[in-house]
């Protein structure tokens, strides 16, 4: 597999994928976390000091009528330049590039238009269909037209580099599809994929014991697929968030009205009979702060998990989970964190979250590796200012969702085969 660490782009004209999704302040339409796009500066950085330029692609959002001046890539340009340091062009239709390709020279950089604004992007027919039958096979229509896009794009340059790490999970024209008119040594990862799946595999292959991982978040059916890869891995399991109530009632507990899966709480006893067997200590909160509404001003009051009173919902982890927790973690040698503690955007409801966050800081200052994923979790950490406190901070949410669950992700695939 090519390396973009000894690729020398001199002279060439390279595509990349990059994940410029950034939020955009409803108001004034200025970029409001430019997080992706610092995330990308290093592969355009070394694209352009070899003495190449950088055809950069990426898609804004979910657009549903083309074009859609909502979505259009146009508006994150000035984010694009202050961070290069450098202005940049536009083209404003993905698949009307070629005179500005023609005339782009070594050392500059093109941004292309929202790649969504062309349904082939993401291979799904977009629209309304009479049924399923019209519907199949309009989405077989669009496979094909997919492949034609991808292959335009592709004719841009003479190497491809995916480093959208955000969209490494899809399978779409620019993602994936797009790998299949470069050569094995003309395509290649960026600095940032690499970095992520470097962090991933030291995780999954190489965690010192003991190993520890945090799952929180709302549903335990959005993350039963990685806590059960996970449970061959690690030592030990913290579960909290919303999740925590179907374990409890499925243990027997009081959870007033707290959230749960009714129908995953045979699956949340099975994961505790898997852990069992396995050697793996599950550590559920013991205590909660509890409101009586699901309200940034609710009341509050606080009860053991399982002794929720009647009329309340259990928004936060407490003071005696807390303890716990932050223990299991200052001890671990290797630390996974992905979803939060609670409710964590409404203050009352953001101790627990933050405490583990300064329970992972802390574990990495004894010398553990620490890998935050998932929006939330991400979004706490930045919150608390601990972005440089922990070993590696994902930027890709749902990517390393399935990646961690052992999936073979698209867009990696693509390029290394597996
Ligand atoms: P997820 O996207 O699955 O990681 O879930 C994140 C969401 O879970 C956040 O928006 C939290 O507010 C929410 N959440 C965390 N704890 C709870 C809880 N105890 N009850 C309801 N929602 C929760």
């Amino acid at each position: 597999m090519q390396l973009i660490d000894n690729f020398n782009f001199a002279g060439k004209k390279a595509i990349v994928r990059v994940d410029f999704n950034v939020p955009l302040n409803k108001e004034t339409g200025a970029v409001s976390d430019d997080t992706r796009i610092r995330g990308a500066l290093p592969t355009i950085k070394k694209i352009i000091a070899d003495g190449g330029s950088a055809i950069l692609m990426s898609h804004m959002g979910r657009p549903k009528q083309n074009p859609d001046p909502k979505f259009s890539l146009k508006q994150i340009v000035s984010a694009i330049e202050s961070n290069l340091g450098m202005k940049i062009q536009f083209v404003d239709d993905c698949m009307k590039a070629d005179a500005a390709v023609a005339a782009l020279k070594p050392g500059e950089v093109l941004l292309l238009e929202n790649l969504r604004f062309y349904e082939e992007e993401e291979g799904k027919p977009r629209g309304e269909f009479a049924n399923d039958d019209e519907k199949a096979a309009a989405k077989k229509a669009l496979k094909d037209k997919q492949k034609e896009f991808a292959k335009k794009l592709a004719s841009y340059a003479n190497v491809y580099v995916n480093d959208a790490f955000g969209t490494a999970h899809r399978a779409h024209g620019s993602t994936a599809v797009i790998a299949d008119y470069f050569d094995e040594n003309s395509k290649m990862f960026g600095f940032l994929i690499n970095s992520e799946l470097k962090a991933m595999d030291s995780v999954l292959n190489e965690a010192k014991a003991p190993f520890t991982a945090i799952m929180g978040g709302a549903k335990v059916s959005d993350k039963i697929m990685i806590i059960e890869n996970l449970l061959n891995r690690v030592q030990n399991l913290i579960i909290g968030g919303g999740m925590t109530y179907t374990f409890i009632k499925a243990l027997g507990g009081k959870i007033g009205n707290s959230l749960c899966e009714e129908d995953k709480m045979d699956l949340a006893l099975e994961i505790l009979n898997k852990a069992k067997e396995k050697g793996v200590k599950v550590y559920l909160p013991t205590d909660a702060v509890n409101a009586d509404a699901f309200d940034a001003n609710a009341n509050t009051c606080v009860s053991k998990t399982n002794e929720t009173p009647d009329g309340w919902m259990g928004l936060d982890i407490a003071d005696e989970s807390i303890k716990t927790f932050d223990e299991v973690i200052a001890n671990s040698k290797t630390v996974l964190w992905n979803g939060p503690m609670g409710v964590f955007e409404m203050d009352k409801f953001a101790k627990g979250t933050t405490a583990v966050a300064h329970a992972v800081a802390k574990a990495t200052s004894n010398g553990a590796f620490t890998l935050i994923g998932g929006g939330d979790s991400v979004a706490a950490i930045n919150k608390n200012k601990l972005a440089d406190k922990v070993s590696y901070v994902s930027t890709g949410g749902g990517a390393m969702l399935e990646y961690m669950e052992g999936k073979v992700l698209p867009g990696i695939k693509a390029i290394r085969g597996k």
